[in-house]
């Protein structure tokens, strides 16, 4: 099979399993992005386990979490009925096709990636699969001839890459992929840490204070919104630089509100910092407890999960392995 047209577009990210709960910068800049996809395209999610080790896992927390990362998604509004719902390392068309991106792709080009940056400064170790991370995120998005990729805004870069190589490819060997187009939400593409409004809220960050967890418990959820970190003044406006601290809170109550930034800031016309620090704590209470509740609910049946993912997996693969089976014959494998 080679680059298809989709009756609806297709749809198509990924997560990785790298901590016991989702944050709400994956809520609000990829989870929620996959929900409403699946109004209008044909939707493919899923955990990405192999990423996940390119930093050191525990092996038996990485297949807890790797559960526990599917239920969240399921939790949060996706469908596996109306989504293909899988797990990166069930479908082996993924490390075969990223072999041949790793091929594709020079090792500058990976050197350049700012997330291969960051995390190599951070860990002491660097695997050599840290470095090579965006040829199997780009195998990820082009076995399913995905049309666009619903990512954070730390993704671009990476998506950028896999585009780069999609056409590189399908130059030297034949027309064989889709070019894939970043579905960046501008808006809510990039959530700060509440400690610190100038880092990206992560999941590998050392910030239990300025990461909202969507699993955490309501007191705690609550209490990490009355603590946020502000700014000098008191007025309530959205000014990126001036005012980082009160602009991510702003952009947090227009996304769970489901209100636009000019709305939101009305709302608090004349209120104290405090105002909405305490009413964004009830909003966010209210929206994430039944996702955590929900969550809980599926744990409670890991063999319906399992079975749920198995069945993903196998859809996955049907369209997945042809894909692997023509980039094999392009590059000339017997
Ligand atoms: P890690 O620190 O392990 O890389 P992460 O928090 O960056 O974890 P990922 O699994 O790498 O999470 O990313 C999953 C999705 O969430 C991606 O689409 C990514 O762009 C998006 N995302 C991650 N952090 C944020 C954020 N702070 N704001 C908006 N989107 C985010
Ligand atoms: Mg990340």
């Amino acid at each position: 099979m080679t680059a298809t047209a989709h009756a609806r577009p297709r749809s198509l990210s990924g997560i990785q399993a790298t901590s016991d709960s989702l944050h709400l910068g994956n809520y609000i800049g990829a989870l929620q992005q996959f929900v409403a996809q699946q109004e209008t395209s044909d939707a493919w999610y899923f955990i990405a386990n192999m990423h996940a080790i390119t930093v050191p896992q525990d092996p038996a927390k990485l297949r807890e979490r790797t559960l526990l990362t599917a239920a969240q998604f399921i939790a949060a509004g996706v469908d596996p009925e109306r989504s293909v719902l899988f797990v990166q390392s069930q479908v082996d068309a993924h490390p075969k096709l990223g072999w041949i991106m790793e091929c594709v792709a020079s090792e500058g080009e990976a050197r350049r990636m700012t997330q291969f940056k960051d995390k190599s400064a951070k860990n002491e170790q660097v695997s050599l699969g840290l470095l090579t991370y965006p040829a199997l995120m780009a195998a990820d998005i082009l076995l399913y001839q995905a049309d666009v990729v619903p990512v954070g805004e730390d993704q671009r870069q990476h998506l950028e890459l896999t585009r780069n190589l999609a056409e590189r490819f399908n130059k030297r060997f034949g027309h064989t992929f889709t070019v894939p187009e970043p579905g960046i939400v501008k808006e809510t593409a990039k959530i700060y840490d509440l400690q610190d409004p100038t880092a990206k809220m992560s999941k590998s960050a050392q910030s239990p204070a300025g990461l909202v967890g969507i699993l955490d418990e309501p007191k705690a959820i609550a209490k990490k919104f009355k603590s946020a970190v502000t700014d000098d003044g008191t007025e309530v406006a959205f000014d990126r630089e001036a005012k980082p601290g009160v602009s991510n809170l702003l952009t947090i109550y227009s996304s769970l509100a489901g209100v636009d930034m000019a709305t939101a800031v009305e709302h608090f016309e004349g209120k104290m910092y405090g105002h909405l620090k305490g009413e964004l704590a009830d909003l966010a209470v209210e929206t994430l407890a039944p996702v955590r509740e929900r969550t809980l609910e599926l744990l409670a049946d890991r063999a319906e999960l399992t079975r749920i993912l198995a069945a993903g997996a196998q859809r996955a693969a049907e369209v997945a392995d042809p894909t692997v089976a023509a980039a094999y014959e392009r590059v000339g494998f017997l």
